[in-house]
């Protein structure tokens, strides 16, 4: 994305060409994006040579996972939704582990069907489910047990996972009793050792340490797993001086706890892959002057992107198109719902903006539509991708008699 002659492009398309044909609010994908962010994620992991399970919750749009595909990646699901959605888009069940701590026994059942790749038990009333399921439909099933190996991920904490305050996952103690019971099961087969630590993680010590419980709990186990599922949350930077993860320290400490075992590597990258290729544009409908600030109303809001609502989180704002001159009074720019938390960004030297001007929100592409709805009965926004200098519609924007 880069200003040519004060206009705001991506892949040489300016915005408010895209906003004239489109509308707002508008998400906005670039595929030049994604290959580049896929071709990185895999170059940081070189010489490992890891199976990419593409985290659907982060963004779910059927024809983006169709595009993520073809650089023979698969999925991780969270719910049969997912997995429906995955399988739709031509990602092979032999790419797909299903986490998550709560699947329900037709969520089971069908992914039992399917024959995806790995479940990734989460609980021992899980565990016993599937054993049940399996035993029923005379089949053995591949599963992953999920540890919670109790690090810090040093991140938002309504993002960390691998707490053993969090639900998820089962500790040291229960995990090597699952083990122990699924080698009494002629229906489990248990392939993988499964942990997710948390989400827009950027400093490689919880990894670290992650990977330091693990080898502990191998040697404990004294079993052979054909995968280790290393799980996702490698941070990006949504504010431009933020820290950058180290994936080259975390790729070599991933080389050197490989010297001890002959497991194949699976990542469920969603953030790392899809947040930087995702705009959200929007229409400023009003500006409204107070005393101590200016507020800028979008006609986007927090159903459309609820990330800032949801954690707090700041997400550079764009106007799309450059001019020098500055407001002096703070900007807060917000959404129209009645609620206070939606609100997107205050900003100290925002240039001058006017009613009907464009902005863009950047890095919406993880947690961005995978996240919105339908609340104050207002209609989904539209996806279009750039491709090849071409934008096309991936997914409608929602009718009103749809959901009226
Ligand atoms: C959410 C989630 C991911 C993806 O996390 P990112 O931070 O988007 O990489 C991976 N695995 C599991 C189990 C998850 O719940």
């Amino acid at each position: 994305m880069k200003y040519i002659n004060n206009k705001l492009t991506i892949d040489g398309i300016s915005l408010d060409s895209l906003v004239k044909r489109y509308g707002t609010p508008l998400y906005c994908y670039s595929h030049n994006e994604l290959r580049t962010n896929i071709i990185n994620f895999k170059n940081n992991f070189k010489g490992i040579n890891p199976l990419i399970c593409f985290s659907v919750k982060s963004n779910s749009n059927k024809k983006i996972l169709s595009e993520i595909k073809k650089f023979n990646i698969g999925a991780d699901v969270v719910s049969k939704g997912e997995l429906v959605k995955a399988l739709k888009s031509g990602i092979k069940p032999q790419k797909i582990v299903f986490s998550g701590v709560g699947k329900t026994p037709p969520e089971l059942k069908y992914a039992i069907e399917k024959n995806i790749l790995l479940i990734n038990v989460e609980s021992k009333s899980e565990l016993l489910l599937i054993n049940k399921i399996a035993k029923l439909k005379k089949k053995v099933v591949n599963v992953g047990i999920r540890l919670n190996p109790d690090t810090d991920a040093k991140t938002i904490k309504k993002i960390s996972t691998g707490n053993i305050e969090n639900k998820f996952g089962v500790n040291e103690k229960e995990f090597l009793k699952l083990i122990e019971f699924s080698k009494l099961s002629k229906n489990l087969n248990v392939k993988c050792l499964s942990v997710h630590i948390g989400s827009q993680i950027l400093d490689y010590r919880p990894y670290k340490k992650m990977l330091g419980v693990i080898n502990k709990v191998i040697k404990k186990s004294n079993y052979k797993f054909e995968f280790i599922d290393l799980g996702g949350g490698m941070g990006i930077q949504y504010e431009k001086n933020s820290k950058k993860l180290n994936y080259k320290i975390y790729n070599n400490l991933i080389k050197k706890f490989l010297k001890n075992y002959d497991s194949k590597i699976i990542f469920e990258p969603g953030r790392s892959i899809i947040g930087s290729v995702g705009s959200l544009i929007s229409k400023i409908t009003y500006i409204k002057k107070t005393k101590n600030k200016i507020f800028v109303i979008l006609d986007c809001a927090m159903n459309d992107f609820l990330r800032p609502a949801l954690y707090g989180a700041k997400h550079e704002i764009l106007p799309t198109v450059k001019n020098s001159k500055k407001i002096k009074k703070t900007t807060e720019f917000v959404g129209p719902i009645c609620e206070t938390t939606d609100t997107f960004l205050k900003l100290s030297k925002f240039q001058s903006i006017k009613e009907g001007d464009n902005i863009v929100i950047l890095n919406t592409g993880a947690y961005g539509m995978s996240l919105s709805s339908n609340y104050n009965v207002r209609p989904m926004p539209i996806e279009i991708l750039i491709k090849n200098r071409k934008s096309s519609v991936i997914l409608k924007r929602q009718k009103l008699n749809e959901i009226t």
